[in-house]
Order: C-alpha cells, then structure tokens, then sequence
C-alpha cells in the first residue's frame, strides 16, 4: 500500500556510506535533509550527488533539503569536551572566555550581545532544553547563572531564553555562502531557521534566485514571538512555500504544555493557505539507540497524521543514530495504519470559498469527484510545475494523486505533498488525444490500478503549458480512453 504521507530523513555519519544511504532509499525515504549546522560545504555536495545517483538507480524521487544552521545560539567547547552541572551550582556564560577552555563554572559563546538581552530572573535553556539555568547577574559582557535543572553539557550546545526572543537577524554570513552552496548542489527546498518575519523569507528567495536556484523555500517555525504574533506567522506563512513545526527549538521556547495545539494551529493554517507543511523533531527520539519506538512515539506520529502534515521528519534518529533504516520503517509503518483512520478521508476544505483561477477550480472539483464518486482508485494530474497537485493535496483523502510531469522541479518538489507521487512522464512528443490512454496504461503497468478502476485525469488543452489546467476526466480502465 502506498504511504501517504512523506518521510524526511536527516544524513550525518550514521547515512553518509553509499550502503547506509542505499538502504535509507530503499526504506522509503522521499526527501533527504542536508543540515548545514553540521559539515562542511563540500560534505554537503558530495552527499546530495550520492542521493542523485542513488535514487535514479532505485527510479525513486528523492527531494533535497538544504537546512541553515540560522543564527542558533550555541555554547563553545570544553577542556574535556563535556562537564556535569549540578543544580543549585553557578555557572558563567562569557563572550571573552576563550572558546575551547570552556569548564564547570564557565564557558565562552560566539554571541557578544547575550549580555544586552537578559536580565536577572531569565530562564535559559541548554542543549534542547534539557538543562535549565536561572540568570542571577549581568556583569559587564558576562551573564551569571545559578544551575536550575543541571547534567551534562558538551561541546558547541543551543542556547535558548524561555519565550524567546534572543538575537537578531535570521540570515548569518554562513547562511549566505551556504545559500549559494545549497544552489550548487541542487536542493529542491531550502530551509530558513529562526524566522522572524517574512522579510527574512524574501531575502533567502531574493539571493538563491541570484545564486541561480528555482528552490523552494521552507520557513521554519521555531521562535515563541513568531507563534505568539498571529499577524506575523500568517505573514510567514504566506511568504514561503513550505512550513516547518521545527518542535525542537520551538518546544523550547513556548514549553510543552502549549507545543501540541499550536502544532495543530501551523499545520491547520498552512494548508488552508496552500501551503506544504512538515513536523519535525524528536517524533522517534528513542530509536537513536533502540530498535523499537515507544508508544508515546508512536502516537505522536500518528497524531501528527491525524494533523494532516505533509511530511515528518527525523533528525538525529537517522544521522547518528544506531537504527536509521528500522526507524524509517516503523515511522513508514505508522503512517500508513492512521491514515486507514476515516477522518484523515473526506474534507470540507475550501467548500465555500469563490475561486478565482480555473486550475484551482478543476483540482479542487477533481479531489471532490474522487472521493465522493464510487470506484475512483487514483487520481492522475498532469502538471509543469507541481502546482495543481499542491492545490489538490490540500485535500484530505485516501486515494494517491499522480504528479505527470517531465520536468525535474516538480518531480522532485511533489515528493513532500501528501498522497502525491511522481511520474516521470514527457507529454511534449505526444499526440494530444493520446495523453490519457498512455498515462492510465503507465499506472496498469505499475500495478496501481486494474480493470474497471474509475480514474480522474486533470490536463490543461495545451499540453505543456503552465497554469492551463481547465480539464477534468473521469475514465475507467478497461473501456477505451481519450
Ligand atoms: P534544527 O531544526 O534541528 O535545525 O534545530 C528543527 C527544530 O528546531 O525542531
Ligand atoms: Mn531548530
């Protein structure tokens, strides 16, 4: 049975090898991250040319995310790598402590100004919160702190405030020249961290268009005044293409108690403005070191298909840790048992809405028949550049829609839309009459549908043109087809 919903799997050392990635693919991966908080550039390259390579051999669609590292705040290094922090013990945070000399009772940071941003009373968070201090003193560049939650602390950690709003501009230097590599290697979307405003959307978009990249941009939710500004995240999520619930930083910073509504509030929002969504972070955290996830993970996954993202994403699950391919197979396996759930089925998404383009008004009318017609086992969608298979898997459904395309942009972009699979399909030396029949007959071929099959076809007149959907099909296999 086809998955639905998609899996992102993030590579480091535990999937650099041409085997482990092999395998990654073979598990079902549909997109890859490349995180560019780690490794260097040239790392990067070599790892998306693997993927390239690999998935051709596998005719798998593989996407290529290109994550920034964005303006995280990090502690420096330690004489021993790591020190233990006991709660109640002080301990310093100095811009001027020298960066690999980092001990128990203090430790340098790359950020001048932390000094001007918190006051007595702050509470920061280390290492993905698992370590609270309070602040007690700023003395000049240097913000003393009593340990709240104390354990271990190793090298170059995150650092956040509680409630956020540390540091400034969402575009470093090395988000800059990472840009330009993000464009050379290829990547299909590209993710911005730490947005603010959707200004910093249209800067990434304005320089990987001058770097010569068609990518799509992901705007990563993970700052508290962001969710706490509704006027802003619309903003947001208006100016990107994809949205990402970047839980790690986010959960942070808002606390847990109200990370899982606003996850249902960005997901729910996201795709109301046509937009992608992923959920990120820590869904099979126990699988780093075991071959088998906890219920909790369980659930979260399926909750967050109940959610009706797009896509989940593993991070360090699949880049250090010990079970990559199981962990892509049981988040796979999980997926494909909620969405049997009945809600995640039918939709009332845009029913009273006016449309203003007819290519919105065929996806949406194609979506309707299928899931209301009896007997409709697939949904074929011809498509330039992916953008009537977007508007359509907006849609809740359980039937898969096909994205016909020759083009390598929408191939690849479609590969993180919810229950949309790729079809390598080249319509421009094709008779027009005979568009359907052939693309029906590639769906037999692969098994997907047999005899008697309803199938909703979309096309535009003209084959090959953008925006020109305005044609709406129902065939049934088996009867002839034009
Ligand atoms: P990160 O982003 O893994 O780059 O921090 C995701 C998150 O914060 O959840
Ligand atoms: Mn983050």
């Amino acid at each position: 049975m086809l998955r639905r919903t998609k899996i992102i799997a993030t590579l480091g050392p535990a999937t650099s090898s041409p085997e482990a990635l092999d395998s990654l693919i073979q598990a079902g991966v549909d997109c890859v991250r490349l995180n560019f908080s780690h490794g260097e550039a040239a790392e990067h390259v070599q790892r998306a040319e693997l993927v390239r390579e690999l998935s051709r051999k596998h005719r798998r669609f593989v996407a290529l995310l290109a994550d920034l590292q964005g303006p995280k705040l990090r502690v420096a290094r330690f004489i021993n790598g790591k020190v233990e922090l006991k709660k109640g013990q002080a301990f310093t945070l100095d811009p001027d402590c020298d960066k690999s000399a980092g001990t128990a009772d203090r430790v340098g940071l790359d950020y001048e100004d932390l000094c001007k941003d918190v006051h007595a009373g702050d509470v920061l968070l280390l290492d993905d919160g698992r370590l609270e201090l309070e602040v007690t003193a700023v003395k000049g560049r240097t913000v003393e702190c009593r340990v709240l939650i104390g354990g271990c602390l190793s090298n170059n950690k995150g650092l956040n405030r509680r409630g956020g709003g540390l540091s400034a501009s969402a575009l470093t230097d090395k988000d800059r020249a990472d840009i330009v590599t993000a464009a050379r290697l290829g990547a299909d979307f590209v993710a911005v961290s730490f947005v603010r405003t959707a200004d910093d959307i249209q800067e990434a978009r304005e320089l990987l268009r001058q770097a010569g990249s068609q990518a799509a941009i992901v705007a990563k939710i993970e700052r508290a005044d962001l969710v706490h500004n509704e006027a802003r995240l619309e903003a947001v999520i208006r100016a990107a293409d994809v949205v990402m619930v970047a839980r790690g930083d986010l959960a942070v910073e808002i606390g847990d108690a109200e990370l899982v509504a606003v996850q249902k509030h960005i997901i729910g929002r996201a795709r109301q403005l046509n937009r992608v969504v992923i959920t990120a972070t820590q869904m099979m955290e126990s699988m780093i070191h075991s071959p088998m996830p906890t219920r909790a993970e369980v659930s979260d996954v399926a909750n967050a298909v109940f959610d009706y993202t797009d896509a989940v994403m593993l991070s360090a699950e699949t880049a250090v840790g010990e079970y990559p391919v199981e962990v892509v197979q049981a988040m796979s396996r999980i997926c494909i048992g909620a969405e049997k759930h009945p809600s995640t089925h039918n939709s009332k998404h845009r029913i009273n809405e006016v449309m203003v383009h007819v290519d919105e008004a065929i996806a949406l009318s194609a979506m309707y028949a299928a899931n209301h017609l009896e007997g409709v086992s697939a949904i074929i969608c011809m498509t330039e550049t992916g953008a009537t298979p977007l508007i359509m898997s907006r849609i809740k459904s359980p039937l898969p829609i096909f994205a016909f395309s020759r083009h390598h942009l929408a191939q690849h972009r479609v590969a993180l839309y919810r229950g949309v699979q790729t079809v390598p399909f080249d319509t421009e030396t094709l008779p027009n009459d005979e568009i359907n029949r052939l693309a029906v007959d590639e769906l037999i071929r692969q098994g997907i549908v047999s005899r008697d099959d309803r199938i909703v076809i979309t096309k535009g007149d003209y084959a090959n043109a953008q925006g020109g959907t305005n044609t709406l099909k129902i065939v049934r296999v088996g009867s002839e087809i034009r």
